[in-house]
């Protein structure tokens, strides 16, 4: 069995080659680059092939995969709106997403947080440069606030189970209420989230639904001050909108591990090009605004898991099993 995996990072060779071992692949192509039209000749012959998010899986690609023979796809990734499900059934690829631990996500999550009510941003800055005054960096409790969850599957229920111990007011909205949750947090709708929290992280998947769900509106709703984490996608926020809110003073600080239009740059060394993220250079610059590069879920744990669940989906998928994770 031959398998292709594409966007292939250095620390995810050992264990691709461990795990597709073990699954009895006997020829396994790796390449750093991602799956297009000009790397597609790589999978001539592979049962599936695997890539991370910057591989755009559209109809075209599909309907080439199926006329090579391909039967798989996995993405090492949770989020999986990079890939055409519709047209990978239609071409008949069985397609599988990563799953993984929440807890280096909702960990991550909270540091953001943290963060950001202490202004960590601009003291970093000053202390690198011997400055060590105080003025402007005075911070919040997080035991006094309110803190909205929006989306409350795997990580945001993470993120409510962390919190909890810090003594804040949690309230969470998702579309489907969980009784665990309930425990911890008290579900209310979206326009409460937005008028009564001091903090609001975002933990829903990119759909047609939650595309630029954080716009001019619900940012209008929302209280002066407020914290706005996202470690989700970076399509759930109207980056306009956001930006206007941080001018504005509206919006006290954003903390943000993904951005809109991230692929190409987030994940690459980028340090001698110019940049053409006119939104992503803008917004980066303000004191209140901490930007990582989309590595909320990087753990040891979380690679390996990613990487086990390619290539398992793709062995099952090629011996015409199921798998845990499949989508299509
Ligand atoms: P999940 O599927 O377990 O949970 C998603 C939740 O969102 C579900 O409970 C669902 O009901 C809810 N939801 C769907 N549409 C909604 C809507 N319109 N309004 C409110 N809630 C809605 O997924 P998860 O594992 O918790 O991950 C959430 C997202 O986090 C992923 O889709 C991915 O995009 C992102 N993520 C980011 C990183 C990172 O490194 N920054 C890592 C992993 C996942």
């Amino acid at each position: 069995m031959k398998l292709t995996a594409y966007e292939v990072r250095k620390d995810e060779e050992e264990n691709l080659r461990k795990y597709a071992q073990r699954c009895g692949v006997d020829e396994l192509v790796i390449t750093g680059e991602p799956l297009t039209g000009e790397t597609l000749e790589l999978a001539e012959g592979a049962a599936g092939v695997t890539t991370l998010g910057q591989s755009v899986i559209n109809e075209d690609i599909c309907r080439q995969l199926h006329q090579m023979g391909v039967t798989g796809y996995s993405t090492r990734s949770v989020g999986y709106n990079h890939v055409d499900l519709e047209a990978a059934k239609k071409y008949g690829i069985r397609v599988s997403n990563a799953s993984y631990s929440p807890h280096g996500v909702a960990e991550y999550t909270v540091m953001m947080i943290l963060m950001s009510l202490r202004k960590y941003k601009p003291a970093l800055y000053r202390i690198n440069v011997n400055d060590y005054s105080l003025d402007g960096l005075v911070g919040g409790e997080l035991c006094e606030m309110t803190v909205g969850i929006i989306g409350t599957g795997k990580i945001g229920e993470t993120v409510i189970r962390n919190l909890a111990g810090f003594g804040c007011r949690i309230y969470a909205y998702d579309i489907y209420e969980k009784e665990e949750v309930k425990k911890y947090a008290v579900y209310r709708d979206l326009d409460t989230i937005y008028k009564e929290c001091d903090i609001i992280s975002l933990h829903t998947p990119l759909m047609d639904s939650t595309y630029h769900m954080i716009d001019r509106d619900a940012v209008k709703k929302m209280k002066k001050g407020v914290i706005l984490v996202n470690c989700a996608r970076g399509e759930l926020m109207d980056i306009e909108a956001v930006t206007r809110g941080v001018e504005d003073e509206k919006i006290g600080a954003v903390a943000l591990d993904v951005f809109e239009n991230e692929n190409g740059i987030y994940h690459h060394d980028r340090r001698t090009e110019i940049i053409k993220n006119r939104d992503m250079a803008y917004l980066r610059q303000f004191p209140n605004v901490i930007m990582t590069q989309h590595m909320a879920f990087y753990t040891r744990q979380a690679v390996d898991s990613m990487v086990k669940c390619g290539v398992e989906s793709l062995a099952a998928f090629a011996r015409q099993q199921d798998y845990f994770c499949r989508l299509a």
